[in-house]
């Protein structure tokens, strides 16, 4: 065995004296699974195994590097009932959720293949700048960074981890994949999945532990070239700033916003609303975490609002079809609680919910909530929902851009002039017109200004994003 070999399987396997984590259901806390909290050395090795693949990989044709992509999304798709469950166990989601992250995903794979196709290098002609001629011109190709470390989070641990592993792997470069330690061991099978569809050995390496213990050397090893995380704001804060000189592509929380004007489709608006926020149990990052309403239609949006969210079907997914779900942990139910209850001793008035049974919280809905209050501001990433009433347009967006988050917003109203007007003004990466806050399809750009992120996702943007520009000049005078 050489020294950079790395095989992950055999860490599993062995049964070492090694320090193990379980992996245990949000639903019912049960254990479903371990996986080794690596060392530094296994670590290190991973990543040696990733520089040492890189150099040929990089050189497998692009037909070949999107074959393997193709067969592995059709693998993914041969495995989709047990992905299906095992998503829904390790992580907590409903099934139908569940099974759609997995079509979305062999989706996204064979699209990352097909859009890699289409990207080409130029060539520049020099005599378009004073002093210069056609004798020198430069050709300029995309090369792939090298290892590229994959940080991804536990609400989506197939299709995030995809969306940073796909477009890194169709660009040459190879891969350090760290999922979220609640994720993992979708991550491992998601991981088997390319290697069973033919990944050379040391292009993919999947590493297990807690961020917190192996977060720091990884981020800051030398020979990590490239950082793609998704995450909380206050890890990735903490990632930029250790990570020197290494290009970053950032996805971090958000505060999304759902503006409604007078002149919106009231109905439509709440409908869209209520399934922005709520769906499981508003553990997503673009997930409408508050509705800026004006005050005229105010009274009327929340009659619908209510009508809708006593539709929403609250408990176990592992029993029925439900939409909101346990949160993740306690540590996650227990901040959505404060939140709750800081808005309740604040004086917002409780339109709907409010009660929790261990950490499964009910969707919650306040009218009257006031910018002390700190659901006004924070991410719950869990089930609640503020209104805070405003008196103009100007005031809607106004408060939407004092957010220290920029992901998303959404503005409702039958005004196209006016949506445009909100839009142009808006401190967000996207604004849905007439839509709830969401990501997809893939292949639209998917960015978070100020705290919500760096850089541009989204197939194209992220294959380019992980590929650096060469200019070749070439001199014939
Ligand atoms: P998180 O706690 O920040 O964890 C994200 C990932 O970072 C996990 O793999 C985690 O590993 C790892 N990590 C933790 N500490 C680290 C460190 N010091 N160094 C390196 N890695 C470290 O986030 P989460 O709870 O999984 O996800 C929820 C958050 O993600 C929310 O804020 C949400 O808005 C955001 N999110 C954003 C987007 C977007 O596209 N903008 C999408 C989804 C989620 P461990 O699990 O082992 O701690």
């Amino acid at each position: 065995m050489s020294n950079n070999s790395y095989n992950f399987n055999d860490l599993m396997d062995k049964n070492e004296n090694r320090q193990y984590i379980q992996i245990t259901s949000p639903l019912d806390n049960s254990v479903i699974g371990k996986v080794p909290a690596l060392n530094q050395e296994e670590v290190d090795r991973a990543i040696q195994s990733a520089k040492a693949a890189f150099p040929s990989w990089r050189n497998v044709p692009l037909n070949e590097r999107a074959e393997i992509l193709y067969k592995a999304a059709n693998i993914l798709l041969e495995h989709i009932d047990r992905l299906t469950e095992l998503l829904v166990r390790e992580v907590g989601k409903d099934r139908k959720s569940a099974g759609s992250e997995i079509t979305r995903t062999a989706d996204f794979i064979r699209f990352t293949a097909d859009t890699a196709k289409s990207i080409h290098g130029e060539s520049i002609q020099g005599d378009t700048f004073s002093g210069f001629n056609k004798e020198k011109f430069a050709v300029v190709t995309r090369e792939p960074v090298g290892v590229v470390l994959a940080i991804s989070p536990f609400n989506y641990p197939i299709n995030l981890a995809t969306s940073k592993i796909a477009p890194a792997l169709i660009a040459g470069n190879t891969v350090i994949f760290k999922p979220a330690t609640t994720g993992s061991l979708c991550g491992i099978e998601l991981v088997n999945i390319f290697k069973a569809a033919g990944l050379p050995e040391g292009v993919l390496n999947i590493i297990t532990g807690n961020g917190s213990e192996i977060g720091d050397y990884v981020v800051t090893h030398p020979d990590i070239n490239f950082i793609n995380f998704t995450g909380s704001t206050e890890v990735g804060i903490g990632i930029s700033e250790k990570a020197h000189m290494v290009p970053l592509l950032m996805e971090l929380g958000g505060k999304d916003a759902a503006i409604v004007l007078k002149d919106a489709d009231l109905a439509f608006a709440a409908k869209n609303i209520i399934a922005g926020a709520f769906s499981y149990s508003g553990q997503r990052c673009t997930a409408v975490k508050r509705i800026l309403v004006v005050n005229e239609v105010a009274d009327l949006l929340i009659s619908h609002l209510k009508e809708e969210i006593q539709k929403l079907q609250v408990g176990n997914p592992l029993e029925k079809q439900v939409d909101i779900v346990p949160l993740i942990n306690t540590k996650a139910a227990d901040y959505v609680w404060d939140l709750i209850e800081d808005a309740k001793a604040k004086g917002a008035q409780l339109i709907y919910g409010g009660e929790r049974e261990g950490n499964l919280i009910y969707p919650t809905l306040f009218d009257y909530v006031t910018t002390d209050m700190r659901v006004a501001w924070e991410e719950p990433f869990g089930p609640v929902l503020p209104i805070l009433r405003v008196n103009s347009i100007d005031e809607a967006v106004d408060l939407a851009n004092q957010s220290e988050y920029g992901l998303q917003s959404s503005v409702f109203t039958e005004n196209l002039h006016d949506a445009f007007h909100v839009a142009s003004r808006l401190e967000v990466g996207t604004v849905q017109v007439n839509n709830k806050t969401e990501r997809g399809p893939d292949h639209f750009p998917f960015l978070g200004v100020k705290k919500s992120g760096i850089g541009t996702q989204g197939i194209r943007y992220s294959i380019e994003a992980m590929t650096r520009v060469k200019a070749t000049v070439i001199n014939l005078s």
